[in-house]
């Protein structure tokens, strides 16, 4: 099913290359100039993977566009990777943030936005308690040492080809005996992944109910949807079989929802009535500036806080001293409270359905075996025929190079795809103006692979 033509791929990449190269002298002056004093000239290791060259420099964004130094103007389907989903610069939480600051950002003492921010959680994902951190990453990291203190069981559970952060349990993967290995690229695992770590792959109830039944497992860690190897959605009865499992062998269900936020304002557990016993959110959610959380059943919360000793609690592997600032939870409590609310989701949904639909048609009008997946205002194309049931057959698909020439053919057309995925996004502000700028471009990628 993999594009053949590598020959026609390496010409028409190299022409993308030049395209680039003579757009955008700006951004490769301050790369640089950047050079000497970081590695690959990037802040922050996975900057160096964008297509092209150097990377774009960023000049002003907002909403759905961006401008970069060499004066171009942007559609941003990346969003951040999910962390400008409420639109980039959003008025209301800038505000918001900006007036916080003005008044201290961080004194490690409660604000009054914290509650609220807490509350609007709890109506959106149906959990009572709320504690927050600043990413999502540091979320996971916080609920698996609760469910470990708890039950008092080893074991986290997470799905073949997860995301979840840079969580140790998380970068483990099953190789073709069905041993947990360590995932491709991890750098420096503490210890080997077996020791911490069952996985199993996604939509596989029969295999997650082998390793339940097991009883060492402290928590399931999962996206609702998986959203990182390609989007995978759930097969009709898994979400009841998990939650099934894991009551009838006493195992903490963790849903991550950091980037099915997209699916609704309550992500995939409201839109779908699941019942976690914590749930993770991040990225979006400060409006742009670092913020996590996690969610708790009113049971799980008071279960972890009667095992916790006052004197102890600085010290246990949970918190931080940013975490819960004040400026993050200003933005929490008004990007929440004022622009990613109830109201922007349909219209949100609807460009991520049109943007579908133009992948489609191009696909369909030059016959490529390629499929797209819709979840909520999150759409993504893979290089097979047919959506994947789990993440190996979604890995399976992969093609870094072809990927690599698309995504720079788009930059090159105004339009910023996330470097990880063939995804795209839709904030509030996204028009259907901007959808197509891109189905235009994504014809003529599909065109000159394959007519
Ligand atoms: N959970 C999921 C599902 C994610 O996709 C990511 C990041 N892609 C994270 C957690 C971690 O987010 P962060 O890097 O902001 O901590």
């Amino acid at each position: 099913m993999g594009y053949e033509n590598r020959e026609r791929l390496t010409a028409l990449w190299a022409s993308e290359v030049e395209l680039y190269r003579a757009a955008r002298p700006r951004s490769e002056a301050l790369w640089r100039a950047a050079l000497p004093s970081m590695p690959d000239g990037v802040p922050m290791l996975w900057m160096a993977k964008w297509p092209g060259p150097w990377p774009v420099y960023v000049d002003d964004a907002r909403g759905a566009h961006f401008s970069c130094v060499d004066g171009l103007d942007h559609v941003d389907l990346c969003l951040g990777d999910t962390g400008a989903m409420c639109g980039h610069a959003p008025p209301a939480s800038v505000a918001a943030i900006a007036e916080q600051l003005g008044r201290g950002s961080t004194y490690m003492l409660p604000t009054a936005d914290a509650a609220i921010a807490a509350g609007l959680l709890a109506d959106r994902f149906g959990l009572p308690s709320w504690q927050f951190s600043l990413s999502a990453t540091d979320a996971n990291r916080s609920l698996i040492r609760y469910a470990r203190h708890v039950t008092e069981r080893p074991k986290i559970l997470v799905i073949d080809h997860c995301y979840h952060g840079s969580v140790d349990e998380a970068f483990a993967t099953l190789d073709e005996t069905g041993a947990v290995v360590e995932r491709r690229g991890n750098i420096g695992p503490p210890v080997p992944p077996a020791a911490t770590t069952v996985v199993v792959p996604f939509n596989d109830v029969p295999a997650l109910e082998r390793a339940l039944r097991e009883l060492d497992v402290a928590a399931v860690l999962i996206e609702p949807a998986m959203t990182n190897i390609g989007i995978v959605l759930p097969a009709p009865g898994w979400h009841d079989a998990l939650r099934a499992l894991c009551d009838e062998t006493g195992t903490i269900l963790i849903i991550d929802e950091t980037h099915t936020l997209c699916a609704g304002p309550g992500g995939m557990t409201q839109r779908d009535n699941l019942r976690p016993d914590a749930v993770v959110v991040g990225k979006t959610i400060g409006g742009g500036i670092p913020a996590g959380a996690h969610g708790m059943t009113e049971e799980f919360a008071a279960r972890v806080r009667s095992s916790l000793e006052l004197e102890d609690i600085d010290v246990g592997g949970v918190g931080g001293t940013l975490a819960g600032n004040a400026a993050s939870m200003a933005g929490i409590r008004a990007t929440l409270g004022e622009v990613l609310t109830a109201e922007v989701y349909p219209a949100m949904i609807e460009r991520a359905t049109e943007w579908t639909a133009g992948v489609q048609a191009a696909l369909d009008e030059f016959g490529v075996p390629w499929q797209v997946t819709q979840l909520g205002a999150r759409a993504e194309y893979s290089f097979r025929a047919t959506p994947p049931r789990d993440g190996t057959e979604a890995a399976d698909a992969d093609d870094f190079e072809l990927q690599q020439y698309l995504h720079l053919h788009a930059l090159n057309r105004g339009i910023l795809i996330t470097p990880f995925h063939n995804m795209a996004l839709m904030c509030p502000d996204t028009t259907s103006a901007d959808v197509e700028r891109h189905t235009l471009a994504f014809r003529e990628a599909v065109a000159s692979l394959y007519s």
